[in-house]
């Protein structure tokens, strides 16, 4: 009879182990459990998803649980969390992280690849929604939708043509109900007008309608007017904004 294998992780050090493992032999029935959505990624490689380098997180991700089979027959089983190891027995107890589900399997052979987690230090707001630790796909993918952000402006027309944050989109509080399908739910979406009284009012409907990603910038462009002329001048940098405007 095969023996069987099995293997705790699936990235780095359990992937590498589980294509070695059949390399070396056919005799083993090798069944690999990763709790993450993914086997095989390319952890290296993630600072270059937010780079924008690589396009889609897809493309971190090496080998598919299907490609596992046809190519090494290697089961690889995802959102799958080995809850405990029964040595005696020589079994352990699996959770099916999608439907819940709780097995048992035996092995004759135990590989353990579960890499490590991120310290998170006990500071006072850590646990705030713009904290992040970047382990794995899943992490890339939520920091970058936290960062991919649309810079919209509450002001009229014209007071927008006079000046405004560069990449901006003008949307006035008077035409947000009709425009409303503009502001994108996966976003962060920065609201500015002139003192921040309207884009308030306007973060305020949004939160009514539902969006949960909408922060208005206090201060406003006037406020940003003179600290970026303040510090342009002081520093010598490029603008971020079309023109000033102190009225
Ligand atoms: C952003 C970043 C960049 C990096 N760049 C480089 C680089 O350039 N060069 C380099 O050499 N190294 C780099 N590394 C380090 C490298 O990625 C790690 O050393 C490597 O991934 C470790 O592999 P591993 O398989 O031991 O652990 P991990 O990659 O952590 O994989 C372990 C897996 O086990 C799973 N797991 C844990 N417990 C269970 C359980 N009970 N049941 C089921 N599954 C479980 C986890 O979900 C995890 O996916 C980088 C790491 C990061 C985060």
């Amino acid at each position: 009879m095969k023996k069987r294998v099995l293997i705790v992780g699936g990235v780095a050090g359990g992937a590498s182990a589980a294509a070695r493992l059949r390399r070396n032999s056919e005799e083993y029935e090798i069944v690999m459990f990763e709790k993450g959505p993914h086997v095989s990624f390319s952890n290296c490689a993630l600072p270059y998803r937010l780079s924008g380098t690589i396009q889609s997180a897809n493309r971190l991700v090496l080998m598919s649980p299907e490609k596992f089979k046809s190519q090494y027959n290697i089961e690889a089983r995802v959102s799958s969390e080995v809850l405990s190891i029964d040595k005696y027995n020589k079994e352990v107890k699996v959770k099916n992280l999608l439907t819940g589900e709780i097995y048992k399997e035996k092995y004759d052979k135990l590989i353990l690849s579960p890499g490590a987690r991120p310290i998170i230090p006990n500071i006072p707001g850590i646990e705030n929604v713009n904290v992040f630790t970047i382990r794995n796909v899943v992490d890339i993918d939520n920091l970058n939708k936290f960062i991919q952000k649309l810079q919209a402006d509450a002001r009229e027309r014209a007071e927008f043509e006079n000046g405004h944050i560069k990449g901006a989109i003008n949307i006035p509080l008077s035409e947000l109900r009709e425009r409303v399908n503009e502001i994108p739910k996966d976003k962060t979406v920065y609201l500015n007008c002139r003192t921040g009284q309207r884009s308030y009012n306007a973060v305020l409907a949004l939160q009514h309608l539902g969006f949960n990603n909408v922060v208005n910038i206090t201060g406003s462009f006037l406020g940003l007017s003179f600290y970026e002329a303040y510090n342009d001048k002081l520093k010598n940098r490029e603008s971020i904004l079309t023109n000033y405007n102190f009225k």
